[in-house]
């Protein structure tokens, strides 16, 4: 048997203490170049700190308020950091984790612990060792349950509110979300508790329609209307779209013009702060994958990653990513292209990618495939199932795959 090289320790990489222990990042001119220096039998991320640092300079630039970047959406260290270098200092954070990943890697970060059903002991430690002091919540029983676990002074605490569907990929305001009635009284408590309030929502991930944001907002008119309660914070959440196969996504600054004008329309106070929480926009361009083809049958192949893997969008939101297959040795492939089955490592005949894969008709055993843009809810989502767990990033420098 032989054995593969083991990929990096990720703990390793996590909490360099000082710089001098950060361990070397192995770093290559493209996926090409980490191809030719690894021969990977394993799945490889090949991480663009520079496109992650582009992106965010230019979304920090162009929205008018406070982007806090949604660590679920890929939390590696490889991410965080060119965020933060880009002047990203806000998290929107889920669970304890997460708060504790982010603050114990940049002191100076702030976490927003934006999950509306949290633990107890959760909610208690992010308070007393992780300082955060804004929490969401969407029922009155969260609003109580964070007021005795962080106590009232110094909260913010905003209430995450349902919107309307609008054609996202994945709909977030099924599972939480406080209907109109709900959101007015839970302002009203907690202004009475002396705290300062908020409204978030979520459009869902991946919506392609900036108009969504501006139908969010016409419903935090109502409720602010209704409620007369001043709010200091305003979250119109993330959902702003990146670019896939198939996926004509209108520019970010169309979403920022619809939010811009829906701003306007609220009589907020002056010092309203407007938020939003980004994990896709910020992220998906900036990464690729390289798997490794362990078999062809026919028109079929099999791969090193799938759908328990780095590529359950596939299915879960029906991406298309670009592809460009590698080959080191041997004739070039073929010029003509034909469709192809594309099955996954474990053994469980559901793990295919739920499209046909357009390669070179020769395509064979040992060759490689890079997926590109696949920076946002790929490696975060991997599973363990049959011992397969993508774990080796290395850094590259050049441009994410063309659409
Ligand atoms: C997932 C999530 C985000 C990020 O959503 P994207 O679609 O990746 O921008 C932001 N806020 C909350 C509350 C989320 O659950």
């Amino acid at each position: 048997m032989s054995v593969e090289p083991l990929p990096q320790d990720p703990l390793e990489a996590v909490v360099p203490p000082e710089k001098s222990r950060r361990p070397v990042q192995p770093r290559y001119p493209d996926a090409v170049a980490m191809v030719r220096a690894l021969k990977p039998g394993y799945p490889v991320y090949c991480m663009r700190p520079h496109v992650v640092k582009r992106v965010a300079t230019s979304f920090l630039e162009e929205f008018d308020g406070r982007v806090l970047y949604a660590v679920k959406c890929n939390p590696h260290p490889l991410i965080l950091r060119p965020l933060y270098e880009a002047g990203v200092r806000h998290f929107d954070t889920a669970s304890l984790t997460e708060v504790a990943q982010v603050r114990e890697l940049f002191r100076d970060a702030e976490c927003y612990f934006m999950h509306p059903v949290k633990g107890r002991s959760a909610i208690r430690l992010a308070d007393e060792v992780y300082q955060v002091e804004h929490f969401v919540v969407d029922t009155m029983d969260e609003l109580h349950k964070v007021l005795e676990e962080a106590g009232g002074e110094g909260l913010a605490i905003i209430v995450r509110i349902a919107t309307p569907s609008a054609g996202a990929a994945y709909e977030l305001s099924t599972k939480f979300g406080a209907r109109q009635a709900e959101a007015v009284e839970l302002l009203q408590a907690i202004k009475a508790e002396g705290c300062q309030a908020g409204i978030a929502f979520h459009v869902g991930s991946q919506c392609p329609s900036p108009r969504a944001f501006k139908t969010a907002l016409s419903i935090v008119g109502e409720i602010l209307e209704a409620a007369k309660v001043d709010i200091h914070y305003l979250d119109v959440g993330g959902g702003f779209p990146a670019k896939y196969i198939g996926h004509d996504v209108p520019p970010l600054t169309d979403f920022f013009a619809e939010i811009d004008a829906g701003v306007k329309e609220l009589k907020l106070r002056r010092d309203c702060v407007l938020m939003c929480e980004p994990g896709r926009a910020l992220v998906a361009d900036s990464m690729s994958l390289v798997t490794q083809v362990h078999q062809r049958r026919g028109d079929t192949i099999y791969i090193n990653d799938g759908i328990y893997g780095s590529l359950s969008e596939t299915v879960t939101a029906r991406l298309r990513f670009p592809v460009r297959p590698i080959r080191l040795e041997g004739p070039e492939f073929a010029e003509d292209h034909m469709d192809f089955t594309v099955y996954g490592p474990t053994c469980d005949s559901t793990d295919v990618l739920p499209m046909p894969i357009r390669l070179p008709s020769d395509i064979k055993e040992g060759d490689w495939i890079e997926f590109g843009r696949v920076g946002a809810y790929s490696n975060a989502l991997t599973t363990r199932f049959n011992g397969f767990f993508p774990d080796a990033y290395v850094t590259v420098e050049d441009e994410p795959l063309e659409i």
